[in-house]
């Protein structure tokens, strides 16, 4: 479980910021995104204004935060940080953009999970670089509009389609950032391992890239634990064999799935029969929060083409049942 979310220890969060590139230049793969936002950001410094407001979604660990950052650092501004859970009230917001200072980037982190009245207030801030704020409550209150200097939002969501219409069409740049390839998370781990100074070798490399999910975070992760196995089991080198025998201890199987993800599959096949099953059953199955279970395990097991998602809840397919090692029921038996 911890190889995939997040462990409490603050390290992890120091041992991510070394690892994050800087620039567009040291970004890894997603080319596309990062030839537009070039483009993007290159037009805007021509023309000496604040780019346009930029939505990036994709499942966690993918890039996000990096973006923001070197957008930040690209355009030489400012990066003011929040999350959409921050944000509970419109007066939370209003306070982070009264706070703005011409140029600044903003990063809402979990944008989709902002307020109602937050995400009508930021609509007005986006569009229009003014809010109206309300002083008082009932007969009494008063709107007072306030100036926001120019700055560019940058909102991060797991899923666009989270996001109401009238917030999404307020981006003028939206990034759909996809899984990484084998290859490009052995770059990955060939650049974090340089900067970590671990001495990897082409197929210690390419094991933790193939168990990583496409995942940049995931990768950084496994190469750490993988680190701490190579020291101490052995002189330090990671090869294939000690990569295997580290990912192994550590409940990373050769698909790339966790604990996490087996409990999910072994709750739908075993308990529920392979489904259909509502995702909140199969969270409390395995003892989890519902969104961990539709952000984490699930994006996954789906693009592996393990579980089903219809109208009628999640369902097992066939290779899951192989994976597992179970025997799927006959089809049509009840
Ligand atoms: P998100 O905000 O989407 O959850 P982050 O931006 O925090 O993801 O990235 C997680 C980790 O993965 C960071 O430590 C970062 O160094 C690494 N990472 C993400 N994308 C890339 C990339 N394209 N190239 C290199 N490292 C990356």
């Amino acid at each position: 479980r911890a190889l995939v979310q997040p462990d409490a220890e603050g390290d992890e969060r120091a041992f991510e910021a070394a690892l994050r590139p800087k620039t567009l230049d040291e970004l890894v793969g997603q080319d596309r995104v990062r030839e537009q936002l070039t483009l993007v950001l290159h037009a805007a410094r021509r023309r000496e204004r604040t780019p346009d407001h930029v939505l990036l979604s994709g499942p966690p660990g993918l890039g996000k935060t990096t973006l923001a950052m070197i957008i930040s650092g690209e355009m030489s501004a400012p990066l003011r940080v929040t999350s959409g859970p921050a944000i509970q009230h419109a007066g939370d917001l209003a306070a982070i953009l009264s706070g703005i200072n011409e140029g600044d980037v903003l990063f809402v982190d979990e944008i989709h999970r902002m307020s109602r009245p937050a995400e009508e207030l930021l609509y007005m801030a986006m569009e229009d670089f003014r809010v109206d704020v309300v002083i008082g409550k009932g007969p009494g209150a008063t709107a007072i509009p306030l100036e926001i200097p120019q700055f560019t939002l940058v909102g991060a969501t797991t899923r666009a389609g989270l996001l109401p219409g009238p917030l999404r069409d307020r981006f003028g740049f939206t990034a759909q950032l996809e899984y990484y390839e084998a290859a490009e998370l052995h770059r990955i781990v060939r650049r974090s391992a340089r900067l970590l100074e671990v001495d990897v070798t082409e197929d210690g490399g390419l094991e933790i890239a193939s168990r990583s999910r496409g995942t940049p975070r995931i990768a950084n992760r496994l190469l750490r634990r993988v680190r701490d196995y190579a020291e101490v089991r052995a002189d330090g080198t990671v090869d294939e064999d000690i990569a295997h025998r580290a990912l192994d201890l550590f409940e990373v199987d050769r698909l790339g799935l966790d604990r996490l993800d087996r409990a999910v599959l072994h709750a739908l096949c075993r308990s529920f029969g392979g489904g259909p099953v509502g995702v909140s059953t199969l969270a409390v199955a395995v003892a989890e929060e519902r969104e961990t279970v539709e952000e984490l395990a699930e994006p996954f097991l789906v693009r592996m083409g393990f579980l089903a998602r219809t109208p009628r809840g999640r369902v097992a397919t066939p290779a899951a049942w192989s994976h597992l090692g179970l025997a799927a029921p006959a089809p049509g038996a009840p």
